[in-house]
């Protein structure tokens, strides 16, 4: 591969959701110039591991808005890029089992309401009347939003890619970006393995590498990668669709309909961070004894494959927005907490407009970068 000596108006570090949107909404802005550098090919990080979920239902008003954003993005995808998504509003249904948790829905709730989120607060009896197949014996109620429900990562980023390279970006993937050049504080350039880079804007998009890119700029980013495994059964037709995401919170589970079977996860909370991707067949059989537990059904469904992708973890569980206030030219678009994809083309668009010097359209400050700094600023709490 030829090695060359370049500049560039803006250098986007990682080829997932986040760095391509990124880069078609600073080409769509007028931007010229703009190199995306990946290691690897598009979309292979966590972007192509996720299961695509895609939900109002977050705690933080903040992310609400960004969700809100994205789903404009999501529901005119076709239109606009020309790409079928695969996008599915089959809903989200939370299942609380203990009080506290309960509460913590009910505040929620208050907070999606008041940004106009239809969101439905259900029983037991109203639960198991809608989803007869799910076992609430030990549910104490639940919510549910028609409004969510869950695309093709893969297909989104690469609708995204297709219409950036269309509109000037240089994308160059199996390129691994090894230093930051940082003059007077400021950045000047990216070293690769395939060469250099000379450029005054920076985009950290690495995703669960985030912390890595990050010290290379001298800049320490609280973003910890931890793995998470997803299984897929075989072919699964015995619960009538569409089968929503359904979301035990106290256990950490989920699962989903996906075509032609069902989607389950669970976060082990004794999972240490690390970047390995090993799936483990003990730990499997724990998320089938979850599933089950939950819709007994599931017991007829045989596992198909399962992988593991990295959630890329802050402290308050929420991002890293923006630039980073003592190294001018480095911005940061990272730290999703695995809910990231969803997010996407709301960060696209925030990033071209902080990048052109326009102001973003929502208050940022909770992912800010200086916000660790400070305490009591409250994270999001519906993670899974
Ligand atoms: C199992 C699983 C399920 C998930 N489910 C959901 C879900 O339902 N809904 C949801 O919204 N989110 C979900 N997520 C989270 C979501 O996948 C991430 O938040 C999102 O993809 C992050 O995108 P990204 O672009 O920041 O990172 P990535 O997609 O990881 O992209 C970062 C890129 O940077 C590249 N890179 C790293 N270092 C370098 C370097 N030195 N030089 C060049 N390139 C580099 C990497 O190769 C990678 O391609 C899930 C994640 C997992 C693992």
């Amino acid at each position: 591969m030829a090695s060359w000596k370049g500049t560039a108006e803006v250098v986007i570090i990682g080829g997932g959701i986040m760095g391509i949107a990124t880069a078609y909404y600073l080409a769509e802005r007028g931007i010229q110039d703009i190199i995306l550098l990946e290691r690897d090919l598009l979309a292979q990080g966590s972007t192509g591991l996720s299961v695509g979920g895609i939900r109002h239902q977050f705690s933080h008003p903040a992310n609400i808005r960004l969700s809100q954003q994205s789903v404009r993005v999501f529901e005119g995808f076709r239109e606009e890029f020309g790409v079928d998504i695969g996008y599915h509003k089959a809903g989200y249904l939370f299942l609380a089992g203990k009080e506290e948790t309960w509460r913590d829905f009910l505040a929620s709730v208050e907070t999606q309401r008041r940004l106009g989120v239809p969101v439905e607060v259900l029983d037991q009896t109203e639960i198991s009347g809608r989803w007869p197949y799910l076992n609430v014996s030990d549910v104490r109620g639940g919510t549910f939003c028609a409004e969510d429900g869950y695309a093709d990562p893969y297909l989104v980023a690469m609708g995204f890619a297709h219409s950036a390279r269309r509109l000037g970006v240089r994308v160059e993937e199996l390129t691994r970006v090894t230093a930051i050049q940082v003059h007077n504080d400021r950045v000047g350039g990216v070293v690769t393995t395939r060469g250099d880079v000379q450029t005054p804007i920076i985009i950290n998009a690495a995703g669960p590498w985030a912390a890595e890119i990050g010290r290379m700029a001298a800049v320490e980013l609280p973003v910890l990668p931890y793995r998470r495994q997803a299984f897929m059964t075989q072919s699964f037709d015995l619960f009538p669709k569409p089968v929503p995401m359904v979301i035990d919170q106290d256990a950490a589970f989920y699962f989903r309909g996906a075509d032609p079977g069902l989607i389950m996860g669970m976060s082990d909370p004794n999972e240490p961070s690390g970047f390995h991707l090993q799936t483990d067949r003990e730990f499997m059989e724990r998320v089938v004894e979850a599933a089950v537990h939950r819709a007994p059904g599931i017991e007829n469904a045989r596992i198909l494959r399962g992988w593991a992708g990295l959630y890329e973890v802050t402290p308050d569980d929420n991002p890293i927005i923006g630039p980073i206030p003592f190294r001018p030219g480095f911005f940061c678009a990272v730290g999703f907490s695995g809910h990231g994809f969803q997010h996407g083309p709301a960060v696209g668009q925030i990033m071209s407009r902080l990048v052109a010097g326009e102001p973003p359209e929502l208050d940022l400050e909770p992912f800010s970068y200086v916000r660790f700094s400070r305490s009591g600023a409250g994270g999001e709490r519906r993670v899974v």
